[in-house]
């Protein structure tokens, strides 16, 4: 495809050349740009579609995501749609049933949009800010690592480890946010370093 056609024009040209065509085959030939011009526009025409990689496993699929409205203006994008990107090399298109239902991820009511906190003694989670769920966390991590780091092992041996911790990260990172976050976990001592599709 031209670098100036994206696929949306590609759809909606053939669209209306294809309908056009066929009318003026049958000998209307007055009726060619009418025909064109009536043909329903492609549903994604007015959307903004933005390239990402599916969230779930570490096939990392190529996604187009497809939201309306105009974020030039200020407004909120709202995502309609979401399919296989035909350019990635990965998946060329396609996406297994689990990301094909990746928009009712985004959409769904049960969705966990913020931290929540269960406290000591409490059977119910509360939402508490970002920063304040990092805070807690690093706090947790340093109390935790002072009491229980290893330096050397019984017979002397420089080991440092941190055992008593775990870390798990997320499959959909990029090369570099993965390699980053593996420098730090691994930099700690923590040995349990894992994510979700276990490589
Ligand atoms: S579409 Fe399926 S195979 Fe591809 S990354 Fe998502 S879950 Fe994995």
């Amino acid at each position: 495809m031209g670098p100036n056609i994206s696929r949306r024009d590609f759809i909606r040209g053939s669209a209306a050349t294809l309908a056009g065509t066929t009318m003026g085959a049958l000998g209307f030939v007055d009726l060619d740009q009418a025909m064109a011009d009536y043909v329903k526009p492609f549903h994604l025409f007015r959307t903004t579609e933005t390239r990402n990689t599916c969230t779930y496993c570490s096939v990392a699929c190529g996604i187009l995501i497809y939201t309306a409205g105009d974020r030039k203006k200020g407004d909120h994008a709202e995502l309609i749609h979401i399919e296989g990107d035909v350019d990635h090399p990965t998946n060329r298109g396609t996406l297994c049933p689990k990301g094909a239902a990746l928009r009712d991820i985004v959409k769904s009511e049960s969705r966990l949009q913020q931290p929540m906190l269960r406290r000591g003694g409490s059977d119910e989670f509360e939402p508490i800010s970002w920063d304040a769920a990092l805070d807690k966390i690093a706090r947790a991590m340093k109390d935790d690592r002072d009491r229980n780091f290893i330096a050397k092992n019984a017979d002397g041996v420089t080991v440092n480890r941190w055992l008593t911790t775990g870390f798990l990260a997320a499959s959909a990172a990029t090369n570099e946010t993965a390699y980053e976050t593996y420098k730090v976990v691994r930099s700690t001592g923590i040995l349990a370093f894992d994510n979700q599709a276990r490589v």
